[in-house]
């Protein structure tokens, strides 16, 4: 069966020396993995549109449930200008990874599509300043998109203030409660600064355009950076260790 889709993809690996396995992003079947011949010579038109990151229209031959093969792609933005910086290049590959790991595959997600694709388009169209900061707004952003942001606008139970970040329980927790059942004892909470607890609350309910306004201190946007890390560790160390964890990926 042949069925034609748009796609962003998010990672490519060698299968043979004629095919790759091209993972992407679409916004009718979620996350898929397919196979594609791998172009010959490096310059061709179809090689360049399985490059990461690639936006593109795809043509898909096969069951979905065994791995169909891309047998058209044609560009539709490049994006090569994120390829050609390191940086850029880097943090949206942790971007791409941080999705692959989260959303369950063949899950359809609109919205988390269009979300990774403007994304794409703000980091292009954005001068070398303020991108550390449009970074790590994308990172919460795309953590609250797929139901895991950590919880930090006061206590994660009972909403009283507190500063004190519990990583196993991917929350803030007041001294009270952390103090409760629920919370090992032996995990010593971090404390995160109050700018950068508004910073975040900022970056995931103001709208993104909004947000890249904002100049947070760099001080800020490290000890967020900080708390994210920690939290997507915690996350895929979880998520290893249960397969009923992903059941609670439709939340909002
Ligand atoms: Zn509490």
């Amino acid at each position: 069966m042949l069925t034609k889709t748009e796609s962003i993809v998010l990672k490519t690996r060698k299968y043979s020396e004629a095919d790759l396995i091209v993972t992407c992003l679409t916004p009718d079947k979620g996350i898929i993995s397919a196979f594609a011949k791998s172009p010959r010579k490096t310059r061709s038109r179809f090689g360049s549109s399985l490059e990461p990151l690639t936006h593109a229209k795809i043509s898909l031959w096969g069951k979905e449930q065994s791995m169909p093969k891309i047998t058209q792609s044609d560009i539709i933005n490049s994006f090569h200008e994120l390829r050609d910086n390191f940086h850029d290049f880097i943090n949206m590959s942790k971007l791409s990874e941080i999705l692959i790991a989260l959303m369950p595959e063949a899950a359809p997600n609109k919205k988390i599509f269009s979300f990774f694709l403007s994304i794409l388009a703000l980091i292009k169209s954005s001068e070398e300043e303020p991108k550390d900061a449009l970074f790590i707004i994308a990172q919460a952003r795309l953590l609250a998109i797929t139901g895991y942001a950590p919880r930090l606008k006061g206590c994660g139970k009972c909403g009283r203030k507190s500063q004190n970040f519990y990583p196993d329980s991917g929350a803030i927790l007041c001294s009270k409660c952390a103090s409760s059942q629920y919370v090992r004892l032996n995990e010593a909470p971090l404390k995160i600064a109050d700018r950068t607890l508004g910073f975040y609350t900022h970056s995931i309910e103001w709208p993104i355009v909004t947000s890249r306004r904002l100049k947070p201190h760099k001080d800020t946007l490290t000890e967020l950076s900080a708390v994210i890390d920690m939290h997507l560790k915690y996350l895929l160390n979880k998520k290893l260790h249960s397969s009923s964890f992903l059941a609670g990926t439709e939340r909002e």
